[in-house]
């Protein structure tokens, strides 16, 4: 007997009810897509799915002489467009499902903004605030050597995400480099400049949730020295990106760290903010500005808010206390679907993720292009290069969700999903 809808029963068969599980998260708005879309079952059946899964278990010895085991993941989720691409993380709280959710992210990312590449994340279960750099250095260079037969330029190029940084890459190039007997430097990106590094990668994050902002602001009739916005996160992403905001004459009147957040309505001087971060290494007992908690930071009144931290910051519980115009995601998986609905009907214009956070993934690109020409460019040409990309994006995905008459966020997701299944049709499926 024939089934009416397939992709129905699977779609039972995978949704959960966990609003705060990535994978989850990820499949629940991937579901509504394909749907939209109308994706064949067989595309769907394996698009749905990760390619590949790797754990590995990682023995280090420790600065006490005894050795440790550390449990690690790479998931490669899909190749049909290049190369496997994505970060690798090192937390606590890393777990396969997390790792899952965001290698998806990664392909869906890497099409959206229209780069080779497939997606990919890696994840490490480790306290990196509780180790020392050579713990962490041999934490990297044993977890690069149990993947070597996984990683590669053509195969899965790692980069950084949190808690990881240059240094990590470095790493990472030069152990990789030893086993080949030879220097491979398109084995990762995010490296120091000096070692086949990209001008402009640092920063290309912060530099692309900038570029969306300001496509996004048009639509409100604002202008940047209008424009109040609220950062919740001061690292690469964040920081950087409040930086930017900040010389461009945008009003940040928030942002955060972990400890809590700073709010002055009347603008924070935020190159001064961040010296102060990176000396007391908290934003607690900052002069002039109001001291509040993350939770509250998110619900300010502003036109752009702008998560740049982590996953779940807006759920079910807070949305509707969320007051601001324009959602621009700079961290991966920051709202939940069910805090979609919620945003949708208050009428904010959402920047979804694999769009607001791409910058940093097209610098990758610009990088790994660059280490294979063995030429590399000018900061203002990568800059460039990538203001092309964001804001080409931006319209697609703007001009996609109108024509469907779907949120941002779905159009995204249509957007990506329309390009991978276009790819891995022509192909075709070696089953
Ligand atoms: N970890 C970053 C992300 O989530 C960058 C990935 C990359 O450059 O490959 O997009």
């Amino acid at each position: 007997m024939t089934k009416a809808n397939p992709m129905a029963d699977e779609m039972r068969r995978f949704v959960g009810t966990d609003e705060k599980n990535p994978f989850e998260a990820m499949s629940e708005r991937f579901d509504k897509a394909a749907q939209i879309l109308g994706l064949d079952p067989d595309l769907y059946a394996v698009m749905r799915v990760p390619s590949r899964e790797i754990k590995v278990y990682i023995p280090v010895r420790m600065d006490s002489g005894h050795i440790q085991v550390f449990e690690g993941y790479r998931v490669q989720h899909n190749f049909a467009r290049g190369p496997a691409k994505g970060g690798i993380r090192y937390a606590p709280d890393v777990s396969l499902d997390e790792v899952k959710a965001l290698s998806a992210w990664m392909t869906w990312k890497c099409a959206v903004v229209n780069v080779p590449f497939g997606g990919a994340k890696g994840g490490i279960i480790c306290d990196p605030n509780q180790m020392s750099l050579g713990e962490l250095e041999r934490l990297t260079r044993r977890y690069t050597s149990e993947l070597m037969d996984f990683i590669g330029p053509e195969r899965d190029v790692p980069a950084p995400d949190m808690n990881t940084n240059e240094q990590t890459m470095a790493w990472i190039m030069d152990t990789y480099s030893m086993h080949a007997r030879h220097t491979v430097t398109g084995i990762v990106t995010g490296k120091p400049v000096p070692i086949g590094g990209s001008l402009g990668r640092r920063e290309a994050t912060g530099r692309g949730v900038l570029f969306c902002v300001n496509e996004a602001i048009k639509r409100f009739n604002l202008t940047p020295a209008e424009t109040t916005v609220v950062v919740q996160g001061a690292g690469n992403v964040g920081g950087l990106g409040a930086q930017l905001m900040h010389e461009q004459g945008y009003k940040v009147i928030g942002i955060s760290d972990v400890h809590g957040g700073l709010v002055n309505r009347d603008g924070l001087d935020i190159p001064k903010v961040l010296d102060y971060i990176n000396e007391n290494k908290s934003v607690e007992g900052y002069p002039g500005a109001d001291f509040v908690t993350n939770e509250e930071l998110l619900e300010v009144e502003c036109d752009v808010l702008a998560p740049c931290a982590t996953e779940n910051q807006i759920t079910s519980e807070n949305s509707p206390r969320i007051k601001c115009k324009i959602l621009a995601e700079g961290a991966n998986g920051p709202t939940t679907p069910k805090a979609d609905k919620i945003l949708y009907e208050n009428g904010v214009f959402v920047i979804p993720d694999i769009l607001a956070n791409a910058g940093g993934v097209t610098v990758s690109y610009f990088e790994w292009v660059q280490d294979r020409m063995g030429y590399f460019w000018r900061e203002d040409v990568v800059n460039e290069r990538l203001e092309e990309k964001m804001v080409a994006s931006f319209n697609e995905l703007c001009h996609f969700s109108e024509k469907h008459n779907v949120d941002t966020r779905t159009a995204a997701y249509m957007l990506a999903i329309d390009r991978v299944a276009y790819d891995t049709r022509m192909r075709g499926i070696y089953a």
